[in-house]
């Protein structure tokens, strides 16, 4: 198994399997929305712990308040 390298924190992980759900992927996309399709912009490669406070950090309405200040 080939260690990946996490582009947030840096640290080398096993690579993990997603299990199918968004809450639990194993990576992230940015793209850039058209009127019919997408462009890709950027993958990142996230270790599970960036991957739980990703997820953490998108479903969590408390940090949204602070965002709006
Ligand atoms: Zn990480």
């Amino acid at each position: 198994m080939k260690a990946r390298k996490c582009d947030r924190c840096h640290e080398y992980y096993d690579p993990y399997s997603p299990t199918g759900e968004v809450e639990h992927a194993n990576g992230l996309s940015l793209i850039e929305f058209g009127d019919t399709a997408y462009i890709h912009r950027k993958s990142y490669d996230l270790c599970p712990i960036c991957m739980i406070r990703l997820v953490t950090f998108l479903n969590n309405p408390e940090d949204r308040k602070v965002e709006k200040r």
